[in-house]
């Protein structure tokens, strides 16, 4: 709850723990609120999990039959981030590709999963989708058209870090968060320390919220909170030239080594699971190449003749606690409110703008702001402008 004492002191110093693209769109989030931010990331900006990622915009089809509402809430963010990152995303489309009797019997029901929650994905001719897309392996069984799409991993943080930046954030790459002083509930200040440096440097604000992803247990135990989230990291392989320039998808419950996605020249297949404590030095296993290879020739064959071009792992930030191998937590986001600050953590990186949006309302709540978010009004800079407007 706020305080009517706090209502009268706006503008509020709000420092954002985190350079990944959940901390960029929510630096941004808060200046066009009014707040006063400054974000602090111990390497370089999108470092994290968010430079790692697949880069699949996703329209919410892989989770529709899973969770309609997180389905739901993919589509209209894909929808919000063509128009205001145009320069960042290729909106090429997605087939989902059924290559046995199984995957073809699941198509139905994935079609009105898709379809009640919103995602306008439709059952295409086998001869039809192999015309948009001639790398659809031939023994294709049912092909299901879906908005998917490709999204560069370091562009769309960019630009809503150079928003930021504009609005009169300030953004500190190479700044690790080394302590947290929450006093009796409220926030005083972080201590940071600059790469290479040796010197201790203590930043007074009002508030504080953690984007720090899969470190965010790390980070809440610097205050003394406990902060459930579980580090999975999978495995993506990019080999070189584009196989396909669509998204392709295996028709069939989420699971490992299911999509290809385009990206620039390169083309990637993803991914795996498993879990770990600790989210640094997470390495690709071996195993995971073979298996993600072979897999991918399933959807385009020849995938595995091209050579490779890269093979590394990140670790996905899901909110809660494991039993298993992380596939039992759900994909959704959510903001942990301890005294004096917040923690926000899971979702994905389609949905960086309203996992933003509904921590600055968690902000905004507990100092009394009534700003509205307005994240959805404005046409980003383009992430060019991160580069040349800093020189
Ligand atoms: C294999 C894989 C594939 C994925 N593919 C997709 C996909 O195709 N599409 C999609 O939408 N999503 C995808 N995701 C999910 C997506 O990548 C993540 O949900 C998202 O990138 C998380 O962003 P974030 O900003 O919350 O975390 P991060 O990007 O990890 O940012 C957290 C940042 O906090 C910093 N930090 C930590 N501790 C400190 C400290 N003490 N001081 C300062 N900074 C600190 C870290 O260095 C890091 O940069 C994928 C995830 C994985 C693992």
């Amino acid at each position: 709850m706020c305080t009517p004492s706090i209502r009268q002191r706006h503008p509020h110093r709000v420092c954002v723990i985190g350079g990944g693209g959940s901390g960029a769109a929510l630096a941004y989030d808060l200046s066009l609120r009014g707040f006063l931010v400054t974000l602090f990331e111990k390497g370089e900006l999108t470092s994290g999990t968010t430079g790692r990622h697949h880069g699949q915009l996703h329209s919410g089809a892989r989770y529709a039959v899973g969770d309609r509402d997180i389905a739901r809430e993919c589509m209209e963010e894909t929808l919000v981030l063509r128009r205001i990152v145009p320069d960042a995303i290729e909106y090429n489309g997605g087939v989902f590709i059924a290559t046995d009797d199984a995957e073809a019997d699941y198509a139905p029901a994935f079609i009105a999963a898709c379809n009640e929650a919103g995602i306008p994905a439709r059952e295409v001719p086998i001869a039809e989708a192999r015309s948009w897309e001639p790398a659809i392996t031939p023994t294709a069984r049912r092909t299901v058209w879906v908005p998917d799409g490709s999204f560069d991993a370091f562009r769309v943080p960019l630009s809503f870090f150079a928003a930021a930046r504009r609005l009169g954030a300030t953004i500190r790459p190479f700044t690790e968060v080394v302590s947290i002083d929450v006093t009796a509930g409220t926030a005083r200040s972080v201590t940071v320390r600059r790469a290479g440096s040796d010197h201790d440097e203590r930043v007074d604000c009002d508030y504080i919220v953690s984007a720090t992803g899969a470190w965010a247990g790390i980070v809440g135990a610097m205050a003394g909170f406990d902060v459930p989230v579980t580090p999975a990291p999978g495995t993506m392989v990019a080999v070189r030239g584009r196989v396909t320039d669509m998204v392709l998808s295996r028709l069939a419950p989420p699971g490992d080594g299911d999509i290809i996605v385009p990206q620039r020249g390169l083309s990637i297949i993803g991914t795996t699971q498993r879990v770990v404590d600790n989210p640094d030095g997470i390495l690709p296993d071996d195993d995971d190449v073979a298996f993600l290879l072979r897999r991918a020739d399933e959807l385009a064959p020849g995938f595995s003749a091209r050579a490779v071009h890269a093979i590394w792992a990140a670790a996905r930030p899901l909110a809660g606690a494991s039993t298993g191998d992380g596939r039992e937590i759900s994909r959704d986001f959510m903001v942990l409110d301890h005294p004096g600050m917040a923690t926000l953590i899971g979702g994905k990186a389609t949905v960086l703008r309203a996992m933003a949006e509904k921590a600055a309302d968690h902000v905004c709540g507990v100092f009394c702001v009534n700003e509205p978010c307005r994240t959805r009004d404005f046409i980003l800079p383009t992430w060019r402008d991160w580069y040349t407007e800093a020189l």
